[in-house]
């Protein structure tokens, strides 16, 4: 049996955990990625992550220094305006639109959009480029012991491997978190999320569109051009059954389905990719570390897709993970470092968590007089200045005050 030593077992290779990979061996630390799935870099292939990721302002930096955002920015759509839409009056028409404009609170634009596949294709190259990283796909996680001074993990290949820190990235039925004994807080919402891309007539205009009416947000956020016509990303969230039925339907019937969805705002929409069908859930462990081990991305917490916090959550605990390590290099995945890092990611987690799930909850909402109260809310809320700039901070992940 072969025995080998690491700094760092990331276990997992979805997108948080190859970022995880890039940015602790960009640091100078011996990194072993491991994950049974081998990752689809091809947006045709099948079981290609045909969602997408808005990098929010925060994550920028992590990407930077990851050695990351040089291959992924030729590849971004900038992300300028945040639009809200009502549309919960008789007809799926837009009733209240308000603006979130990144110039009010930045230079920059609030985020960067990107294709999931594109992500792990070009993480998968830059992981490459580190001698100190090795990626081994195809090979899971199969058992974990810890103790005091490592952890020790059996990998599906019958290698152990022991190392100092022991990183749960491996999703949201995280068997790492489960081997450490910690429990999850799950709330489930009989919703599900369609992921797929369209292209329209109108441009876009590097304006992300959520549109309020019941079941669930549908969202629109901007790709770059294809063959020539403007193209978006939609995330189309709905009540299970109703999912289920727009997932199944003819491609004709469902673009006239979701053009009147989407309230015409581009024109008629089509379908230019396969249609994904994703699980609602809200979800946070009880708590992020245990003994050489630190919980991540959907290890530690899954949120609807609204406001795109999923992944930037999941690289701001990668940012404070990392600021730990590098600050004690010697004490790597020691009690009081874990301790800190719990302690440090914890509480943000967890308000952001609640935050999205009344959102999730308000958004789902079909009964008109709720309809029009979310639409008089949304009205008011945007409609303040001081209020909309720091709602737009706090979404941001920007510091505020
Ligand atoms: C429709 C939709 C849209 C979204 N849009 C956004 C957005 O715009 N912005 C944003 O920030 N977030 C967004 N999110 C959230 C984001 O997609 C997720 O946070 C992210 O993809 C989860 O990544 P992960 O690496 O934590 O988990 P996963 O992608 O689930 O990766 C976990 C990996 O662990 C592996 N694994 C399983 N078992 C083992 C084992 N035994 N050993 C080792 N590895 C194992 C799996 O094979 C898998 O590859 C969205 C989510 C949805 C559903």
């Amino acid at each position: 049996m072969t025995r080998i030593s690491t700094d760092i077992l990331v276990s997992g290779g979805g997108v948080a955990g190859l970022a995880a990979a890039a940015l602790f061996g960009s640091a100078g630390f011996r990194v072993i990625c491991v994950d049974p799935a081998p990752p689809v870099t091809d947006e045709a292939a099948d079981g290609a992550d045909l969602r997408t990721t808005a990098f929010l302002q925060p994550s920028l930096k992590v990407l930077r220094e990851a050695g990351l955002w040089d291959r992924l920015a030729p590849h971004a759509t900038e992300l300028q305006v945040m639009r809200i839409v009502d549309a919960g009056g008789k007809t799926p028409a837009p009733r209240i639109t308000r603006d979130f404009n990144a110039a009010d609170v930045s230079d920059l634009p609030f985020g960067w959009n990107l294709p999931n596949w594109l992500l792990r294709r070009e993480m998968v190259a830059r992981v490459a480029e580190l001698p100190n990283v090795e990626f081994r796909p195809g090979i899971g996680t199969k058992s974990v012991l810890t103790r005091d001074t490592e952890a020790l993990v059996t990998l599906s290949d019958g290698t152990r491997v022991s190392a100092r820190l022991l990183v749960a990235a491996d999703g949201r039925h995280s068997p790492v978190r489960e081997a450490v004994g910690i429990g999850a807080r799950t709330i489930r919402y009989g919703q599900k999320a369609l992921a797929f891309a369209v292209t329209h007539p109108q441009p876009h205009g590097n304006v992300s569109t959520e549109i309020h009416r019941s079941g669930g947000p549908f969202t629109l956020v901007p790709l770059p051009d294809r063959d020539g016509r403007p193209c978006s990303a939609i995330v189309w969230m709905e009540r299970g059954p109703e999912a289920l039925r727009l997932f199944a339907m003819q491609e004709a019937e469902f673009n006239a389905e979701m053009t009147a969805r989407s309230g015409a705002i581009y024109g008629p929409l089509t379908l230019i990719t396969r249609r994904t069908l994703w699980p609602i859930i809200s979800q946070i462990a009880h708590r992020f570390s245990a003994q050489r081990t630190a919980l991540v991305a959907e290890a530690a917490h899954v949120v609807p897709p609204i406001g795109a916090q999923g992944l930037n959550m999941s690289l701001a605990d990668l940012r404070v993970l990392l600021e730990l390590c590098r600050g004690a290099p010697a004490h790597i995945g020691e009690a009081a470092m874990l301790e800190m890092y719990h302690r440090r990611r914890y509480p943000e987690v967890a308000a952001r968590v609640t935050g999205i799930d009344m959102l999730n909850r308000v958004s789902m909402q079909g009964a008109p007089a709720i309809r029009d109260l979310r639409g008089a809310g949304i009205a008011a809320l945007y409609g303040l200045p001081p209020v909309r700039k720091t709602l737009m901070r706090a979404g941001l992940g920007v510091r505020l005050g």
